[in-house]
This record gives structure tokens, sequence and C-alpha cells, in this order.
């Protein structure tokens, strides 16, 4: 059974991220990524796409699936819970179940990087509500549209939680990461100031969280992540968001809001496009 396309780790190279069709970076054997992907394109453009969640011919995400994720006017996130100690609070768009997980699964270890027109939406959605409705969090800052600017004191900074190298690689790009800059984008444009700041690395021994019980997840997150050199240097004394595509235990952010706090941030909390609904034992 898979829990997730969570494996949280690795700094990552602002040169994976290149463009579909820009020139690979590594010189790792077999095809490098960016070639990969620039054919997944290719393909994408000269088959029709599917429904990642459910199969449906034409979209990407059809609108049956996608309807978990999709905005409104107003913040529709919520307050999910954790089972981690030490967790902050966080804000999910959606229940990390039924075509919401499906898709993401499918966006994280498939390469449906398609999916990211609604996966951005939702993460910023999750932020906003981070920021808005967690109001105990950062009193009086965050009227929407307000005039508040990138670099005033209120400027939140959204720390994605690391990928694995390994994965960086693989999938040819920093998903999560790119996650964050999108919503990051969209928010601004709202009157949001927040800024993505890439505070977190990856520690070595990290697993993939992929079937991993919540004890084991605990585990294998405790001391796994790290301050990422001078990029960590920014969160010192800043209001600080940990943001992810997935929430299942929590222990994930319990543990890169332990590395934050260290490192002199103000961890407000954190906001996810989709959480483990809190109930039984799942993980
Ligand atoms: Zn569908």
């Amino acid at each position: 059974m898979r829990d997730g396309p969570c494996d949280h780790a690795a700094p990552v190279s602002t040169t994976s991220r290149s463009g579909p069709l820009s020139a690979p970076s590594t010189t790792a054997p077999g095809p490098p990524p960016a070639l990969r992907n620039g054919l997944a394109a290719l393909a994408a453009a000269l088959w029709p796409v599917s429904c990642a969640a459910c199969g449906a011919p034409d979209r990407a995400l059809c609108r049956a699936c996608a309807r978990p994720l999709r905005e409104r006017a107003g913040s529709r996130a919520a307050l999910a819970g954790t089972t981690a100690p030490g967790a902050p609070a966080v804000w999910a768009t959606a229940a990390y179940e039924g075509p919401v997980r499906t898709g993401l699964v499918a966006w994280k270890d498939r390469g449906r990087a398609d999916l990211d027109r609604w996966l951005v939406p939702a993460l910023a959605e999750a932020v906003q509500a981070a920021l808005v409705q967690g109001e105990s969090l950062v009193p009086d800052r965050w009227a929407v549209g307000g005039s508040a600017a990138v670099g005033d004191a209120g400027t939140v900074l959204l720390v994605p939680v690391p990928s694995r190298r390994a994965a960086v690689r693989e999938r040819g790009r920093d998903a999560v990461g790119d996650l964050a800059r999108g919503a990051a984008g969209l928010l601004r444009r709202r009157g949001l100031p927040v800024l993505v700041v890439g505070a977190l690395s990856a520690g070595r021994g990290l697993r993939d969280q992929v079937g991993l019980d919540a004890a084991s997840r605990a585990h294998n997150a405790a001391r796994s992540l790290g301050v990422a050199g001078r990029a960590g240097a920014r969160v010192v004394g800043a209001p600080v968001l940990v943001v992810d595509d997935v929430v299942t235990t929590g222990s994930t952010l319990a543990e890169a809001a332990r590395v934050l706090r260290g490192a002199g941030a103000e961890v407000l909390g954190a906001a996810a496009v989709a959480a483990a609904q809190r109930r039984g034992s799942s993980g």
C-alpha cells in the first residue's frame, strides 16, 4: 500500500529546475531527466491526456476529481490535525483521500507536472488560510489585499519541505519547491507578502516515507533535516510557514519546525495541498 508521495529531503540546486526542453544538467547514466521531461511533454502534445486520478479522457484532471482542490471565493482550507508530537498547526485545502490522493501520487511519482495548475492554487489557498484564519499567529498584519509589501517586516517566508536529492534528480525538478513558488506568486498578486526560501536541507539517512507506518515515519523524520547554508540565515527572527504537498502524521513537519526554530525562525504553522484525516491509525 502506498502512503503517499512523501519522500522528503535534500537541498535542490537551481540547475535541476530546468524547463522541459532545456539542456540536461546532470551526467547520470541513462536519458537525462530534462530529456525525459522533454519527451514526456512531446508525447503529451501528440497524444491526448487523461485524468491523473480516474483516467477520464481529455483532461489532466477531470472536473469531478478536481472538485476538492478547486478554489472558491475566500479561503476554504481547514485546520488539519496531525498525530506527531511537536508538529505545528497545519492548514490543508483537501483531504488526502480518493482522487486527490491518486492525483497527488501521479503528480509526484509519475511525472504529472500538468497537475500543477490545480495544485498551485490549492496550496495558495492553504497558505492564505493559515495566515488569515490563524490570526492569532500574526495579528493585524494579514488583511487580504492590504498594502504590505515583500521585504516589509510582515513578510512571511514559505519554507518548502525538501525532497531527497535522488528524487529531485529522478523527477527532473523540485516538485514541492515549484508548487511553493507558484503559490507565492499567486498570493503576492493578492497582496500577501510571502517569499519562498529554501532554508531546509536533507540529512543523508532519510528514507522514502512511502509505505512507512506512523512510528517508522517519526523515526525516519527525526534528525533528517538540517538548515541549508546561507538560505538558513534568512529565517533568523522571521515568521515562517512550512509548506508541503501532503501531510500525513506530521512527523516531517515536526522535524522541520524543530530545525527552523533552532535556526531562530518564528514558525507560525504549516500549509499543504492535502492532509490525511485524523482518524484510525492511517499514517
Ligand atoms: Zn477524474
